[in-house]
């Protein structure tokens, strides 16, 4: 069985830089922002799915996701979201692990955004957290989105707290100062999964 590290960090804490890092150090990176896209694809079993259970409203004329309307839909109805819930969580832990199962490096790490919040915890074998100050978070993803301060505020409060996401932690990469300074402590992490792996 193969060690998987399952990676998250709030919105504009670097989680996309640190996964690049460990990716050019040769570790198979999966994407489960990019699998929650794939399996409402058009014509795929979940998009169908979706469709007949919200109706036809919920399809634009190209059979792709209208998440405009869908996310009016869930935002005003609990059991709504729930449904939609039901449905994808198990789809996308089956796509990410079959993944992880087609993964070929010493070990592997999954991007998840909302590890925390959708409670995956028990889907990996380490979890990953990058951190940093609120007010870093903000920076950061204000001058990456070209979003505004209000936008962005509104997403971190609608995230996990920092201290949930220490709270799973098994190990943190602070990333408070330079891109240089990611490297010394992605080195480090690197070096202790290869040693966890070797001691299986
Ligand atoms: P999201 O959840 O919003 O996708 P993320 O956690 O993946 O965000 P990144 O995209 O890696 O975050 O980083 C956000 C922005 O901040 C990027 O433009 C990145 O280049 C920049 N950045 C990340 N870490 C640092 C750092 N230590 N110093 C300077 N800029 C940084």
């Amino acid at each position: 069985k193969k060690l998987v590290v399952g990676l998250t960090g709030g919105i504009g804490s670097g989680k996309s830089t640190v996964a690049n890092l460990f990716v050019s150090r040769g570790i198979d990176l999966i994407d489960a922002d990019k699998i929650a896209r794939d399996v409402v694809q058009p014509g795929m079993p979940a998009t169908n799915a979706i469709a007949e259970h919200f109706g036809t409203a919920v399809l634009e004329e190209n059979g792709q996701l209208n998440r405009p309307v869908l996310r009016q839909i869930v935002f005003s109805d609990d059991k709504a979201k729930a449904w939609l819930d039901a449905l994808l969580h198990p789809i996308i832990r089956q796509t990410m692990h079959s993944a992880i199962n087609k993964a070929k490096s010493a070990y592997c790490m999954v991007d998840v955004p909302l590890l925390t919040e959708n409670k995956m915890q028990s889907q990996f074998d380490r979890i990953l957290v990058v951190d940093c100050p609120a007010e870093l978070q903000l920076q950061r993803a204000m001058s990456r989105d070209g979003s505004s301060e209000d936008t962005i505020k509104r997403i971190i409060a609608s995230q996990a707290s920092r201290e949930a996401r220490l709270g799973i932690a098994d190990d943190i990469i602070e990333n408070t100062s330079t891109l240089d300074a990611l490297v010394p402590k992605v080195d480090a992490l690197h070096n202790k999964y290869l040693t966890l792996v070797s001691q299986e």
